[in-house]
């Protein structure tokens, strides 16, 4: 209970992201019953002075209503569309909702590829925080117009692990409809201290016809904050006063703590805004270096490149096990990867 206190403490800056599950009532209608005690948790820690970015799915189902479809659309144009529908929908029943307790909401809708150009990055980040330090509370859904990162895989779980590391949050709460990550014998795991290759294992995906993800995503998300420097929390998001308890450190969801202290901004960025353009496989030696030593890499520890890398671009660095432990941004000449430009992950 005691490392729930520490972690959970200290945080003023938090991104709640909810599922499509938890703001319907059967999977394809919003539900102002379900968004209300929500919306009130999310006041209450605003009226405790904390900072909150909402990260909310939901846009599909709205749109779904509005068509009359019971059944979630096959195509993804069709998805596409019943977001563009729902989106506005699902916008007026949070205005609506927030205004009774005095508070404005804004309408934020990103994608992966916004936050990969480093212009766009630090634009959102800068239009993020200008609209906490108005007060107001930022809801982000993916742009689903233009991407379907987060309808194939994931119902904005990702999504939610990079505002998260955008916009330095303490804490990333994901809402959803399991109690926490259940271990072999489906009872729930308190705390997690390091996503290790079991906890993955443990991770399925979805079998809800209304949702996409499902644990996958949700330990996707996990490695990314964690690595960032941020803990995560996932609980039952129709718990009643759900982040009360979280924030009172009871033992609810599972809470995975952070890895290492902070990573700064430009490494952030690095390590998971960007799309590796190949891979460079190094020898033993030369993994230990980067690992241990935070070393360089140079070109002698080089075992293979593959894909069409040119300098600039961000690779991902295998050990010659093939398995991915560092991410950096490549260099001409001897030094492929400067040490300030290297993530070990
Ligand atoms: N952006 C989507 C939404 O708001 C994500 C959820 C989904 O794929 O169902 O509905």
């Amino acid at each position: 209970m005691k490392l729930r206190q520490q972690t959970l403490c200290a945080v003023h800056r938090l991104v709640v992201k909810v599922g499509t599950g938890i703001l319907t009532s059967d999977g394809s209608r919003l539900s102002t019953a379900k968004i209300e005690p929500l919306v009130q948790q999310l006041a209450t820690l605003r009226a405790q002075k904390k900072q909150v970015i909402l990260v909310s799915s939901g846009a599909i189902a709205a749109g779904m209503a509005v068509l009359g479809l019971k059944q979630r659309p096959k195509k993804l144009e069709q998805l596409q569309a019943c977001a563009a529908i729902g989106q506005g929908k699902l916008m007026a029943a949070y205005d609506a909702l927030f205004e009774k307790h005095g508070l404005n909401v804004a309408q934020v809708l990103l994608t992966h590829d916004d936050l990969r150009s480093r212009q766009r990055h630090l634009n959102a980040r800068k239009t993020l925080l200008q609209l906490l330090d108005d007060g107001v509370i930022p809801i982000i859904n993916e742009n689903d117009t233009v991407a379907v990162d987060e309808i194939k895989f994931g119902d904005n779980d990702r999504l939610s692990a990079l505002v998260a590391t955008l916009v330095d949050a303490d804490l990333l709460v994901i809402l959803s409809h399991v109690e926490g990550l259940w271990d072999g014998e489906k009872k729930r795991i308190p705390i997690v201290p390091n996503i290790t290759r079991e906890i993955e294992s443990l991770a399925g995906g979805t079998d809800r016809a209304t949702s996409v993800g499902g644990m996958k995503s949700k330990i996707e998300a996990a490695k990314i904050v964690t690595r960032a420097g941020i803990p995560l929390v996932i609980a039952d998001g129709e718990r009643a006063d759900v982040l009360a308890a979280i924030f009172a450190a009871e033992d609810v969801g599972t809470l995975f703590l952070p890895k290492s202290t902070r990573l700064e901004s430009r490494k952030r960025w690095i390590a998971f805004f960007q799309k590796a353009s190949g891979t460079i496989t190094v020898d033993d030696g030369a993994k230990h270096a980067l690992c241990d030593g935070s070393k360089s890499l140079l070109a002698k520890g080089v075992v293979r490149i593959e894909g069409n890398v040119v300098p600039g671009d961000v690779v991902s660095i295998c050990g010659p096990d093939g398995v991915e432990f560092a991410r950096g941004l490549t260099r001409d000449g001897d030094v492929i990867v400067h040490r300030d430009d290297l993530v070990i992950l």
